[in-house]
Order: C-alpha cells, then structure tokens, then sequence
C-alpha cells in the first residue's frame, strides 16, 4: 500500500511516524501530535475558537498566510486528526470532514458545479443523493442525468460537452449492485470531468476507489466508519489541492462542519473498521449462503455469492463483500404485492434480535424493509424498475453470533402462512 501521507510543508505538524507505516498502524494512529500533556488517546478539543498569540499573528492566520486553528467551523484538531486519518486510509492527499455524509455530497457539488453544468449519476445511489443532485442541485441550473449502475457504455452515451461530474455508489443500497470504478473513471478523464464514489458500503477497509482511478471520495461517518450508530457524520476526500482551492473556501463560507464531538467518535471508529468490516462481512457471507438454501426465499443479494451478477468485479474491486445482505421472501408470484409485503413485514416483526431500523453500519444487526421506509418516497413504477420490490428485506449484518441472526430470521421464515 503506498503511504499518502504528505510531505508538504504545513504549520500544523504530524504525528511522528516511520514514513513506511502500514494502514493497519495508520488507522489507530495517523493524526497530530499528542498535546503538551501527551496523552495516548486522542484528545477531545471542545472549543469553538482557538486564541492567538498577538494581533499580526492572528490576522496572518486569517489570510491563510500561515496555517493554525482559528475557528472551529473551518479548523479544529481533533477534525484534522479524522480528516488525516481517513486521507491516509483511503489513500488519499486530503480530506475534509461533514456534518454528514449528505452535506459532503452538498460540498462536492458547490465547490465542483455551476450554473449549466452537467453531472452523470448513477439512478441506483442512495436516495436522498439522488434527490440532492436532482432538485436542490437542479434549482441552481445544474442538469443530472441519471444512468445505469452497471453498463458503462449508458454512462458514456450520456457524456454532454458541459458534464464536469460522474457520480457512483457501490455497491448499492440495497440491492448491493456494483459498479466497475475503473471503467467510469476511464470514461470521466476522457471527458476532462471529474469522478467521485460513494464509498459508504465498503469503506477503506474493503475498497479504496481511488486506487481505481475515483478522483473523489465521499463517506457518511454514520455507517461503517463510526460502526456503532452513535453519531451523524460525513467526509470528502481529494487531492489536496482540490481541498484547499475548492472545498475549504465552501467549509469556510457555508458551514457544514463535522462537530469536534463526532470527530473524535469518528476517530476512534476508524481505529477497528477494519477489523469489524472483515468480521461483518464473513458473518454476511454466511447469512447470505444460508438464505440461499431456504425454500420461503426466493433470491439472495450479495456480492460476496457466486450467483451476484457482479460477483467478478466485486472480487476484484473489493476485499470482500460488505456487511449488507438483501433477499426477496416469497409471495409476490402467488398473491401479488401484497402478499409479498406482508411476508416481509411478518419476517421483519418476527424478529426478536435484529433491530428493526433503516440505518446501518452498526455492530448490531439491523432489518428493514426498504420499499416501505429508505425507499418510501419513490413511486411503485420506480421500484420496480429498480427491482426494490414489496418482497425485498435488507440485513446489515453486525457482530452478533450468526446463528442467532439465523435462528431470528427462521422465527418469521417457518410461520409464514403457506
Ligand atoms: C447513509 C448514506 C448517505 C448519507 O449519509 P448521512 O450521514 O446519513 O447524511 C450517503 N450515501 C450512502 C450510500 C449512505 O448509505
């Protein structure tokens, strides 16, 4: 793995490191020095402004002559030491921290888009981003247009002389479909226009887009990063001349700043990511090997599984499958739709482990019933065409023992009515 940690000359020193330190030493402990107190765990800066030396120094400091913390919406170490740390794993120059993963979708755009740009997504991201690019990004004059996850050739016969940005996820929520990063990104630099990936699902533990060519990087700190469903929180890692040109300008004037508080339990999420992403991703492949064999199941999502339509380039693209396994309980051949939701709500309710819940990324295992909540506001048509359909129920698998999470699903499985 190459080591991104910057040589360049800043004001604010690094932890001192070997400068060949691997990612698992990164992860617990790439950052700033400790204070004058030299703690071992990181320390909690809870402060909304930093005091300066004198007048000309201060006024230095806020023409960015010199590089301190002056105000914590825009500078504040305990986000620098997330904002290092999260670079260093993704393999990335820079990264600034979110109030949450949505808000560093709304930094990408006002710091990349325009008035009359074009931007390319693909329509099975998560729905809320595709609400961001289509009606708040829309109201400004930016045009999106929305493409298949999984053709490329889509993405490339959408390209105008105006598009400046290709958005992907993957994989998806929750069908887990997967997009080769490699390809678009191919297809983005020939068109001069930026790539950025949404990272969410895999984190830096199981896939690093920009080893792929992803010039942007987002996350929402809520998921796997926190991994224990604690705190809202987002990031959007660049080059670091991106960072300083487009996105600390945007930080600075607009304010969508991750909080001190859920930077440091960020921090120290990121510290176990990746032992807790190969321990949730072998439970998930086991769920989802399981669910394969059960006759009130009618198909498996996940891309770990031989019958993924992806199954190839996952492997290829990722370490492993991810956390999020999704099926389709029976119903919808024999009583329509109908039926089918209410075999999925009978499963869901049946439960008496799994936390009926729509978030994810924790290390409690969570159920929900996308159709009817994540994807609640889109049209029946729509979800059909995205195969969300009444049947499907997602499992973010966390640490709890399989075969409870088994024995949890089989309480609905084995009374559904025939
Ligand atoms: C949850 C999620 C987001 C949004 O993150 P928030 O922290 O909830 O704002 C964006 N993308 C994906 C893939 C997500 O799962």
């Amino acid at each position: 793995m190459t080591d991104s940690r910057s040589d360049a000359p800043r004001g604010i020193p690094r932890v001192q490191l070997p400068g060949d330190a691997r990612l698992d030493t990164l992860a617990v402990r790439e950052g700033l020095p400790p204070s004058a107190w030299g703690e071992n765990s990181e320390a909690l800066f809870l402060t909304s402004s930093f005091v300066q030396p004198d007048a000309a120094t201060a006024a230095r400091r806020f023409a960015n002559e010199e590089d301190a913390f002056i105000y914590s919406r825009f500078t504040n170490p305990t986000v620098t030491m997330f904002e290092r740390r999260l670079a260093a794993l993704e393999g990335a120059e820079a990264c600034v921290g979110t109030a949450s993963g949505m808000s560093a979708i709304l930094l990408l755009g006002m710091g990349l888009l325009k008035t009359g740009d074009h931007v390319i997504c693909s329509r099975s991201v998560f729905g809320s981003t595709i609400r961001l690019f289509a009606g708040e990004f829309g109201k400004f004059g930016v045009e999106t247009t929305f493409v298949s996850q999984t053709d490329p050739d889509e993405w490339r016969r959408a390209l105008k002389p105006n598009t400046k940005l290709l958005f992907a996820e993957s994989p998806t929520n929750p069908l887990t479909e997967v997009c080769d990063i490699r390809a678009l990104s191919a297809i983005a630099k020939d068109a001069g226009a930026w790539l950025a990936v949404d990272n969410c699902f895999c984190s830096p533990a199981l896939q690093r887009p920009m080893a792929y060519g992803a010039d942007l990087v987002i996350h929402s700190g809520t998921k796997y990063l926190d991994g224990q469903g604690r705190v809202i929180a987002g990031a959007l890692c660049a080059s670091e001349q991106l960072v300083n040109d487009k996105f600390t300008p945007v930080m600075r004037s607009a304010g969508m700043s991750l909080s001190a508080f859920n930077a440091w339990v960020v921090l120290k999420g990121l510290e176990t990511l990746s032992i807790r992403m190969e321990a949730q991703s072998a439970r998930a492949l086991q769920l989802g090997a399981w669910l394969e064999t059960q006759e009130q199941v009618e198909r498996v999502f996940y891309p770990g599984l031989k019958s993924h339509p992806q199954h190839a380039l996952a492997m290829a693209q990722q370490s492993a499958g991810g956390a999020v396994v999704s099926f389709i309980v029976r119903g919808q051949a024999e009583g329509g739709p109908a039926l089918a939701r209410s075999n999925a709500f009978h499963v869901i309710d049946s439960t008496q482990i799994c936390s009926i819940t729509a978030n994810l990324g924790d290390t409690k295992t969570t159920i929900t019933h996308p159709s009817s909540t994540s994807h609640g506001r889109m049209t029946e048509e729509q979800r059909e065409a995205a195969g969300i359909t009444q049947g499907v129920i997602r499992v973010a698998m966390g640490l709890d023992h399989i075969e409870d999470i088994k024995a949890d699903l089989l309480r609905g499985f084995s009374t559904l009515s025939q």
